[in-house]
């Protein structure tokens, strides 16, 4: 079990490192968070819940929703829809890159954890409105978060939609490559939707506990997402899921994780628990920098090392 005292410590270590990094700024609305709040939960399997600081503050999932987008798309559609239009190999490259869709040999995103890929599988969310993608995502993602219903910030949306010159590029471009399930603005409406949806630490760690245990709720057991889904999803996170930070937080955390540029970070302990971190004060590669420090923190406090 994780003790207070050990996540406490790690909060308090963690306030020096976020002075070095600064939020997201290329979306607009991004650049109003606090630089200086940081916040952790723990969940464990067993439902049972640790948390420190700014643990229920709510921020955008950003990417992070990029690893709830995933597993949505292959229990609706199946895995041989989504990987027959994206791959499942790191890049190295930034999250936000265009250059390898036409430099690569596949002519397709490399995985889904890059804007590129992501997009791909929005488009593929079932519904034919706006509306209807976004209802039915968030009706699957809401218990994966353990909250009744999810909330989008308009602002935080309207701000990256009116900035979004180069994921707009990339969805052209996915266009152009046939790899789209749904019109270039519906996809990139829903796709900005997805991003703005509202979620706190606490939030993140529950989900992380349903991934430990391959898609059970934390406590009651009930089956929420297929094992299939949550196996594909940890892998990916695991090789693609800090941008081109992965490698370097692999070898540090050794769990699979996800990051947004909204501060947040997921990450997963198999059979064991789910960590959830906020701070927005990010590194180059767009990383929480008190995200990394404490998830690394109580992996080497509580050997949660996977490899
Ligand atoms: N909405 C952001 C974008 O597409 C998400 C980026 C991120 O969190 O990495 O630029």
């Amino acid at each position: 079990m994780t003790s207070q005292s050990l996540l406490d410590g790690l909060v308090a270590s963690a306030r020096p490192l976020a002075a070095q990094g600064k939020p997201a700024d290329y979306i607009p609305a991004l650049a109003r968070s606090d630089p200086g709040a940081i916040g952790a939960a723990v969940m464990h399997v067993d439902a049972s819940l640790v948390v420190c600081g700014d643990a229920r503050v709510p921020f955008s999932l950003q990417s992070v929703s990029k690893a709830l987008a995933l597993p949505y798309v292959i229990d609706s559609l199946g895995e041989e829809e989504v990987f027959s239009r994206v791959g499942k190999e790191p890049t190295g490259d930034p999250f936000n890159s265009i250059i390898r869709l036409e430099a690569s040999r596949l002519k397709r995103p490399y995985n889904p954890m890059i804007n590129a890929g992501a997009m791909v599988v929005t488009s593929l969310m079932p519904g034919a409105t706006v509306e209807e993608k976004l209802g039915a995502f968030s009706r699957y993602a809401a218990p994966l978060l353990g909250v009744a219903r999810l909330d989008l910030d308009q602002e935080i949306r309207d701000s990256e939609a009116a900035t979004a010159n180069r994921n707009r590029s990339i969805a052209w471009f996915l266009r152009d490559l046939g790899l789209l399930g749904a019109e270039v603005e519906l996809t990139l409406d829903a796709y900005f939707g997805q991003c703005a949806l509202l979620v706190d630490a606490v939030g993140l760690a529950h989900y992380g506990a349903v991934l430990a245990r391959d898609g059970l709720e934390p406590g009651s057991g009930r089956r929420l997402m297929s094992p299939r889904a949550a196996r594909v999803t940890k892998g990916l996170m695991q090789s693609c899921g800090l941008y081109d930070g992965s490698g370097e937080f692999c070898v540090e955390a050794g769990l699979p994780a996800k990051s947004g540029v909204g501060g947040g970070i997921l990450a997963s302990a198999r059979n064991r628990l789910g960590i959830g971190t906020y701070g927005p004060a990010l590194d180059i590669r767009g990383n929480s920098l008190a995200g990394v420090h404490i998830i690394a923190g109580l992996s080497k406090g509580l050997d949660l090392f996977c490899l």
